[in-house]
């Protein structure tokens, strides 16, 4: 690859794109080219690998400038993108119309990126006196696996952090949250010419299941119009069953599996606590079936303050209001890292996961001057 094509946001978008990163392969190749461009630059790299023997060849990259110490900001993006189907028109091998440019993660997040590697291009770093961050993790759309480990193990301590998630480059404050978990069932079983002689528990699992959706709609009664968030309450939702073993048996055993969308200030685990005591009530009737959940995930809303430096700063640069996003992002586990989260980047959202994902050329150029400019307001 030419040195110089790789200084220009869509050229390095295309170059980003051509490594396939969907988030089951490994991104350690896609890091290291990311190192390659970062080093020259005087950044001092750091690279975070799962230790997991799941997750074979999966890395986050942290490239520091400026002083080794707490504070100033952190540009922040994941590198794995959603699988693709063989007949998608452009998947790892980008291609131009117009001044559209499409490709898979081109603008989910690989757009991004570039737009954030091109902006420390542009930028003279020997004039920081805050460090500036960048974190380009590894699976973000499997769960947030990346940010999750560096948490664990390697938290970065800035005061101000930007996701460069497509927002058409607003500033987004609020998410909602993400819980999952699943219910397991147990009856007994027996021939189905007598049900008598076992307990179905896939006739528990329907009860349960009706309660919880009658749960929802108490939850829909009891959302916060006002809140920005579509729609304007928590979710429930039951994505998938599984049961029985044949047709002419009483049937042992069953499973759901839930997920949950708590609004900004919501305890997920006192939602989970409710979703549970729901389910307990609705069995007693039905002899013989016990149920058990297992909470997967919690993971908390994003609630930004609107008032803290970054987001008036954005609001102000972009000339646009902050906006809530209706996708879950890794800014929660920035903000528990102690830094005010942001989400802002090229593209929009509805432009992403889709057979012809694109984004905007010119988007790519505005996200570089913007980050350029954010270095400018934060690091110097
Ligand atoms: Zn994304």
């Amino acid at each position: 690859m030419d040195v110089s094509s790789s200084r220009d946001p869509v050229k390095l978008t295309e170059e980003l794109i051509s490594y396939d990163t969907v988030s089951h392969l490994p991104n350690e190749g896609f890091c290291a080219r990311l190192e390659e461009l970062l080093e020259p630059l005087g950044a001092a790299i750091q690279r975070c690998g799962s230790p997991d023997p799941k997750r074979p060849g999966q890395v986050n990259l942290l490239a520091r400038f400026g002083p080794d110490r707490d504070g100033g900001m952190a540009l922040a993006g994941h590198t794995d993108t959603v699988p693709y189907a063989a007949e998608m028109r452009s998947t790892v091998v980008p291609e131009r119309d117009g001044r559209r440019l499409y490709g898979r993660g081109a603008c989910d997040m690989k757009g991004g990126i570039a737009a954030m590697l091109n902006a420390c291009q542009r930028f003279d770093m020997s004039r920081l006196r805050k460090p500036l961050w960048l974190a380009f993790t590894f699976q973000e759309e499997i769960g947030c696996h990346g940010v999750k480990l560096l948490e664990r193990v390697a938290p970065l301590r800035v005061e101000h952090c930007i996701i460069g998630e497509p927002t058409g480059l607003r500033p987004a404050v609020q998410h909602k949250g993400y819980a999952a978990g699943v219910f397991r069932l147990r009856g007994s079983p027996a021939h189905s010419s007598d049900p008598r002689q076992g307990a179905s528990a896939i006739h528990g699992a329907a009860r349960v299941i009706d309660a919880l959706y009658g749960l929802a709609e108490e939850w829909q009664g009891r959302g916060d119009p006002a809140c920005g968030l579509e729609p304007p309450w928590t979710t429930l939702n039951i994505g998938k069953v599984e049961g029985g073993s044949a047709r002419n048996v009483v049937a042992e055993h069953a499973s759901f599996v839930l997920e949950v969308r708590p609004l900004p200030g919501q305890d997920a685990a006192a939602l989970f606590a409710e979703v549970e005591r729901r389910a307990v009530a609705a069995l007693p009737e039905l002899r013989g079936v016990v149920v058990k959940f297992e909470p997967h995930e919690t993971d908390e809303a994003l609630a930004t303050s609107e008032g803290a430096p970054l987001v008036q700063w954005l609001v102000e640069r972009t000339a646009s209001q902050t906006i809530s996003v209706p996708f879950y992002t890794e800014g929660p586990t920035f903000s528990r890292m102690g830094a005010v989260a942001c989400i802002c980047g090229p593209g929009e959202i509805a432009q992403a996961h889709r057979e012809d994902e694109w984004v905007e050329m010119d988007a790519l150029e505005a996200a570089s001057d913007l980050y350029a400019d954010a270095i400018e307001a934060f690091c110097t």
